[in-house]
């Protein structure tokens, strides 16, 4: 258990994403973004109270009129797209190892189990929801890097997985320099958001698998989302670096993208013998209050084992207690989105 933990934190340097990378890349607009820590009004009915280093959240779902007012008072604010049936998703941390892609995998596994179409669109150059689906990354010949660079329709790019209703935009290698490419090219944290406006309403969810950084692919993905979904680990510092997250979506909806909201936190990897992981649990509850998912998924050995099998939790063991938490969470997003 130390191993997976240990390995996650390490994989992300802090510091990776400051204030100075962040402002480079989304200034796009002439909107000074305020990133005080003072006015995160996007996160969903969040009642917790503020603590240092955390945006005081304490707002709800932007409204149309928000919106409206946002674009008409800087017009380089783009207006809201139109009415679609199709809600994209973000999942994203910029810490290493919290559980982006396991949830992105089975998330999108469980929704489509339940009767929604679902793409996952992997935007991490490490293609962990790529290969943890079962999709070869040696025999693929277009991938997300595509969308991103050379404007390749997302049509020709879609795989199909084991599972029915379930596609993947996959990623390879290459995606790791298309954040350097991407600096010179017009409108360069919109690439994804245009990329896939060509798919409009052929699915109920397309779920994005970020990198764990706040750079330009990461906000190509909050430009093109809908709403953020925040996974949190239960272990040490697991709120460490969630402020600066939740600034960069303010930031994101200051400058590109004015009806982005943070849908959700999901606790991930749960240990309940521990009486850290329960502390975790109440900080995140304090914090975040009804955007924080009721559903919290363990950590179990067999989601881990899941990936190298290519499978989802689902297939790979559906009567695991990790099969059953994300088909729990599956339901409860679905109840969220009013679709039961
Ligand atoms: P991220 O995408 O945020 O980097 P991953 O989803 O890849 O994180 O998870 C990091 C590691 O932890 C992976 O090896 C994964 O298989 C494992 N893991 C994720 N969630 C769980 C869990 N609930 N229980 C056990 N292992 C998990
Ligand atoms: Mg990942």
């Amino acid at each position: 258990m130390n191993e997976i933990t240990g390995a996650g934190w390490n994989e992300t340097p802090d510091g990776e994403a400051g204030p100075d990378e962040v402002n480079e890349t989304v200034d796009a607009g002439g909107t000074e973004p305020s990133v005080d820590g003072a006015g995160a009004d996007n996160v969903h009915e969040t009642t917790g109270p503020g603590e240092a280093g955390f945006p005081d959240a304490v707002g709800n779902r932007t409204t149309e009129a928000d919106v409206n007012e946002a674009a008409e008072a800087d017009e380089s604010v783009p207006p809201p797209a139109a009415v679609s049936r199709t809600t994209i998703v973000a999942i994203a941390n910029q810490k290493g190892g919290v559980g982006k892609s396991t949830t992105a995998i089975n998330l999108g596994a469980s929704l489509a189990i339940q009767g929604e179409k679902v793409l996952l669109v992997d935007l991490d150059p490490q293609g962990n929801a790529t290969s943890g689906l079962g999709v070869d990354r040696s025999s693929i010949t277009s991938s997300v890097y595509d969308i991103l660079i050379s404007d390749m329709p997302p049509e020709d790019i879609i795989e199909p997985t084991s599972v029915r209703n379930l596609h993947v935009i996959p990623a390879t290698i290459d995606l790791a320099g298309a954040e350097i490419e991407l600096v010179s090219t017009f409108s360069r944290e919109q690439r994804l958001r245009n990329g896939l406006k060509s798919l409009d309403d052929d699915y109920d969810y397309i779920i994005i698998d970020c990198p764990p950084s706040l750079g330009l692919l990461t906000i190509n993905a909050m430009t093109a989302a809908d709403e953020v979904l925040v996974p949190i680990q239960c272990e040490y510092y697991a709120l460490e670096g969630v402020g600066q997250l939740l600034k960069n979506v303010e930031l994101v909806t200051n400058n590109l993208n004015p009806a982005l909201i943070v849908e959700g936190v999901v606790m991930t990897m749960y240990d309940g013998r521990t009486n850290l992981a329960n502390e975790v649990v109440q900080q995140v509850r304090a914090h975040f209050g009804e955007t924080a998912y009721d559903t919290i998924i363990p950590r179990t050995v067999r989601l881990s084992e899941a990936p190298s099998f290519g499978e989802p939790i689902e297939a790979f063991d559906e009567m695991s207690r990790g099969a059953i938490a994300y088909r729990e969470l599956g339901r409860e997003f679905r109840r969220r989105h009013g679709r039961t």
